[in-house]
């Protein structure tokens, strides 16, 4: 790992953490007609994502819960990415597009932490809570 890279990886990390003091969508939401909790045996991420789909599109996500830094960061980007989108576009989603959202490394132990919104976000597209 050369120097600039280094760098890079910190600011990354500074990124997560930031958005973990500070998350972006946190906190529940009346406007919602879709709602899931998801639960991370792992680490012991609990999180709910909450959806407001107009006409076959996400107009707003939001997310409440307890979390990791991954999780939360992961949470944040996640649902800020997801807002616009058609419902047919998320479920397509997969582990790759959020991986590429948060551009870290996650080390295999984590990976459930970074996906949890992701899956919680299509249980809840799928009417399941
Ligand atoms: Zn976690």
């Amino acid at each position: 790992v050369d120097k600039a890279e280094n760098k890079n990886l910190s600011m990354y990390r500074e990124h997560i953490l930031e958005l973990w003091k500070h998350p972006e969508n946190y906190g529940a939401m009346a406007e919602r007609t879709h709602e899931a909790r998801g639960f991370n045996e792992l680490c012991g991420d609990d999180i709910v994502i909450q959806l407001q789909v107009v006409e076959g599109r996400v107009k707003n996500a939001r997310f409440t819960g307890t979390g990791c830094a991954l999780c939360f960061a992961s949470s944040s980007m996640f649902t800020e990415k997801i807002k616009g989108l058609g419902v047919e576009d998320i479920l397509k989603m997969g582990s790759q597009d959020i991986l590429r959202l948060l551009e870290v490394d996650i080390h295999p132990a984590r990976i459930k932490c970074v996906l949890l919104p992701l899956e919680t976000g299509q249980k809840a597209l799928k009417g399941q809570r």
